[in-house]
């Protein structure tokens, strides 16, 4: 793009991007309500993770996501952990991640002593490509009691992980199919889709175990903080073992079954979890209309296009993402610094995972989408106060 059709893209931004000195990525929306249940815990003296609020927090997320179940954690990458070690990830297992995804995603693989194993994704949705994942599993797998083969390391990938990118769903149904296919534990990473649907479910809710985030940049925040979803009562029990010390339930004595992992969620977040809650349908109102708004911004620049939610689904859209009509890094970056200037401090897709330097050596498929997607996605503030 050339500087004065850059000059023009900030003209058309404008409209939106007004009124304020700065315009972050994402800001949360904290008020009274989030005092209110913050003092009230404290005042209660039961601040840690006994704490009733992370129970209320729990039944906030199950009725809004129609989950079964949820256990609060510390944080998402602390839940996706557990989430892995819970459905039996192993050392020396593989598990497919998405080479675009927040770094999160592998290394709480990694964590487990798995290795990433990376796979490309769509254009349309950021998420998985089934089309190219099934041609590659059938060309590069053989079958295995748990899983798949990988031919070349070996190994067995055991596991799949989904992300919704940036709270557009992905294609659930076709990647479920895979993971039919293939006997792969079906995970989706739902840390950026709380509040987003696929054929009118909550994404979270198809696979055998999901992941929330609640850090600060979420669409709902506790500060810092995470959840499990599972439909399975078994497996719900297990995670919660995990998250705590793997305390044997007794009155007085401290004996411990496993090595367990202390990731529960403080009461004081969970009581500000369950203010944020309150708020989640306002929020999504906002950052839907939010889209609008920059749709209709751009709706004369062919260059600029924004990711709209895909087909059969309802997202919650975390982020406002475009692509930039680019083929080169620079010149995305340029188009950044134009925006960083203009204090519309816009973020790019975060640099593929697999070409940072811990998992440089990962299996890996064929990424050129995610290549071709580094260069042109941009994601502009979102925060739902900016719609008053
Ligand atoms: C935010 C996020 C997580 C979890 O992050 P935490 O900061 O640990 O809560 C995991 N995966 C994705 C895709 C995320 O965006």
């Amino acid at each position: 793009m050339s500087a004065p059709s850059a000059k023009d893209l900030i003209d058309s931004l404008r409209q939106v991007y007004h009124g304020r000195e700065e315009f972050f990525l994402h800001e949360p929306i904290v008020g009274v309500s989030e005092e209110a249940f913050i003092s009230s815990c404290l005042k209660e003296g039961w601040i840690s993770s006994a704490s009733a609020w992370g129970r209320k927090f729990e039944n906030a997320i199950c009725s809004f996501t129609s989950s079964k179940h949820s256990i609060v954690t510390v944080n998402g990458t602390s839940a996706l952990h557990c989430a892995l070690l819970a459905v039996g990830i192993n050392p020396g297992d593989e598990v497919i991640v998405p080479a675009i995804s927040f770094i999160a995603t592998a290394n709480a693989v990694s964590y487990t002593g798995a290795t990433p194993h990376f796979v490309d994704s769509e254009d349309i949705t950021l998420g998985i490509d089934p089309i190219k994942l099934d041609k590659y599993l059938s060309q590069e797998t053989l079958p295995h009691k748990d899983g798949v083969l990988n031919k070349k390391t070996n190994k067995i990938i055991k596991a799949l992980i989904l992300v919704h990118t940036f709270g557009h769903p992905a294609q659930i149904d076709e990647i479920f199919k895979i993971c039919e296919k293939y006997k792969l534990i079906f995970i989706e990473d739902a840390a950026e889709s709380l509040g987003s649907f696929y054929k009118n479910k909550h994404t979270g809710c198809f696979s055998r175990v999901s992941i929330l985030s609640f850090n600060g940049n979420k669409i709902v925040t506790t500060g810092g903080g995470g959840a499990v979803l599972t439909q399975d009562q078994l497996l719900a029990d297990q995670i919660r073992h995990l998250s705590t010390t793997a305390k044997v339930a007794h009155p007085w004595e401290y004996s411990h079954d496993q090595i367990g992992f202390n990731y529960r969620m403080p009461g004081i977040n969970a009581a500000m979890g369950c203010a944020q809650m309150q708020k989640l349908n306002e929020f999504i109102l906002k950052k839907r209309e939010l889209a609008r708004m920059v749709m209709s911004a751009l709706k004369n620049h062919s260059a600029v296009k924004l990711i709209t939610e895909p087909q059969n689904t309802r997202s919650n859209y975390w982020l406002i993402t475009v692509k930039l009509n680019t083929n080169s890094l620079e010149e995305r970056n340029s188009i950044l610094k134009i925006l960083h200037d203009e204090k519309i401090y816009a973020r790019p897709i975060w640099n593929l995972i697999p070409n940072l330097p811990m998992y440089k050596n990962c299996p890996r498929m064929n990424l050129d989408t995610a290549l071709d997607l580094e260069k042109k996605v941009v994601n502009l503030p979102s925060s739902a106060f900016l719609v008053e």
